[in-house]
């Protein structure tokens, strides 16, 4: 398994010949979903000349068993919340495209959606979720909103954000079509990269504590992770599966 920024790390220098840094884009269902997935990576590789962006699919309006908070309140707590823990790791942007959480659809208003940020971002590399896995490791159901954002997000790379027909409305926008060149997709089970981020895990941990409607004081969550994540030789990876993208 190769890991780190091998072959990768070649600053400054921008996807296409363009000018400037590579760039990331995460693109995930949920606010806290790309903490969990890539947040490691985004810091570290931020730190080594990178760029990252996120894409923040729904609002998260779901997610809380309080039963004094609101939909509308979640979605402005958990919108603060995202921005916090990007602004922390060094993600230069954060967007949200605002649908219903748990009630993701994929379709051409979504897909375009997603491909006007991959135009806009013009990313290197773009981060998902898992678009194929329902039932992972007999223990977890991959929610349907990962599913669905991994499969658009898929689906966005190729063919839709390259071919100059694929949403021409974007063209009067004075967006142009755009390549990305790697996939990596977490949460994966035939991971084939990983990198290191035992240097970072903590900053993994501190953004993912900014999520404080989704975790509390942090306490048990803290002990949960440190453990869970840590592999046998005591370091901690992200996984992903790679792929690179050849046309
Ligand atoms: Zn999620």
């Amino acid at each position: 398994m190769t890991s780190n920024l091998e072959g990768l790390a070649h600053l400054p220098e921008g996807p296409d010949g363009e000018a400037g840094p590579k760039r990331g884009l995460v693109i995930a269902a949920h606010p806290d979903d790309a903490d969990f997935g890539a947040a490691g990576t985004a810091h570290l590789w931020s730190k080594q000349g990178w760029e990252f962006y996120y894409l923040v699919c729904t609002n998260g309006s779901k997610g809380s068993d309080d039963p004094s908070m609101t939909p509308a309140d979640l979605v402005r707590l958990r919108r603060d919340e995202q921005r916090r823990a990007a602004q922390y790791l060094g993600v230069k942007d954060v967007f949200f495209l605002d649908h219903v959480d748990g009630e993701l659809t994929a379709g051409r208003d979504f897909l375009g959606d997603v491909v006007r940020h991959v135009r806009m971002v013009r990313p290197y590399a773009v981060f998902t979720h898992d678009p194929e896995a329902i039932i992972v490791r007999d223990s977890f159901v991959n929610h349907a909103d990962h599913r669905i954002t991994g499969m658009t997000a898929v689906d966005a790379v190729y063919p839709a954000a390259r071919d100059r027909l694929n949403f021409p409305e974007h063209l009067d926008e004075g967006l142009e079509p755009h390549n990305v060149k790697e996939i990596f997709i977490w949460g994966n089970d035939e991971p084939n990269f990983s990198v290191d981020i035992t240097d970072v895990v903590e900053n993994k941990i501190q953004a993912l504590l900014r999520h404080t409607s989704q975790f509390g004081e942090g306490a048990e969550f803290l002990k949960f992770v440190r453990e869970r994540w840590k592999d046998e030789s005591g370091r901690y990876f992200e996984r992903f599966r790679r792929i690179t993208l050849i046309r």
